[in-house]
């Protein structure tokens, strides 16, 4: 069984990964608005595996007997400066996951909490593919500036996310 402080952690984990979930919504409709689809789309994608990993989160609390208690999400960002301004963000705010994941991990180490660890293991590894994407999405728009041209060819690649 999970302890009551793994037990409060990981519920906040849950909610870190619901608001990544909005956030990436958010940047949706930002994109949608720009008529950038295919940002958008890879944007929805990234709301949709958010989803996914507050689900692991949710099940894995239930699997170890213990209770979830979701809580309110925050207001996620609506507007941006420039696309570049949302891909910063996307980097900035995963880096920020995986500081919290480490954090869940140290705890869990402290405790002697080998199941969750193993979990946390998937996430840290998780973690590194999404750095890695932000940092190179972050870095093309950088040179992209404000070239529409360049905007738009970046965008058109991204549309071919998932097919
Ligand atoms: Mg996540």
């Amino acid at each position: 069984m999970l302890s009551q402080t793994m037990q409060a952690a990981l519920n906040e984990q849950i909610n870190k990964e619901f608001y990544s979930a909005y956030l990436y919504l958010s940047m949706a409709a930002y994109f949608e608005a720009l008529n950038m689809p295919g940002s958008a789309k890879w944007m929805k994608a990234q709301h949709d595996e958010e989803h996914l990993h507050a689900m692991k989160f949710f099940d894995y609390v239930t699997d170890r007997d213990g209770r979830v208690q979701l809580q309110a999400i925050a207001q996620p960002t609506v507007e941006f400066a420039a696309p570049v301004a949302a891909w910063e963000q996307v980097l900035e705010h995963e880096r920020g996951v995986s500081a919290s994941i480490y954090k869940l991990y140290e705890l869990a180490v402290k405790e002697g909490d080998y199941a969750t660890q193993a979990l946390l293991t998937w996430f840290i590894t998780e973690q590194v593919e999404e750095e890695k994407n932000a940092t190179l999405m972050a870095e093309r728009f950088k040179q992209a500036g404000t070239n529409v041209a360049t905007l738009l060819l970046f965008d058109g690649h991204f549309t071919k996310r998932g097919e």
